[in-house]
């Protein structure tokens, strides 16, 4: 896959000011604040940032968390997994492989058997219905 890296100031003209704040500054929306925390609608969530395909509504789940959570994504090479160590947790981020946006954390909290809960800001995700 060919990457395109647009400048910081072209993220800022794309971008709306908070999905700059999360996919661009690692920034967290409020629980149960986003879009589609709640959202049973079927399609495809794609990334904000690209357009890329990420998660499948088949694989969301509800989690009680106030963010869109999914057991697994629509394609492993679509998502780039990175340590993010903080000064008292380790935690798993996840981001997009295409533009390196900042998407949520991998938890292993999720349900059987594969127990992988991708917490994702609603932010950083725009459905495509089906
Ligand atoms: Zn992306």
């Amino acid at each position: 896959m060919e990457k395109k890296q647009p400048s910081d100031k072209d993220w800022k003209k794309k971008l709306t000011p908070e999905q700059y704040k999360v996919l661009r500054q690692k920034g967290t929306e409020k629980a149960f604040s986003g879009e589609y925390w709640n959202c049973e609608t079927e399609g495809t969530y794609v990334c904000a940032g690209c357009g890329g395909p990420l998660f499948s509504s088949e694989a969301k789940f509800k989690s009680g968390t106030g963010w869109p959570s999914f057991t697994e994504p629509v394609d492993p090479q679509n998502i780039t997994l990175k340590d993010d160590v903080g000064f008292f947790t380790k935690r798993t981020e996840v981001l997009c492989s295409q533009c390196e946006g900042h998407l949520g954390h991998l938890f292993q909290d999720g349900p059987k058997p594969a127990k992988t809960r991708y917490c994702i800001n609603s932010t950083a995700l725009k459905l495509k219905k089906k």
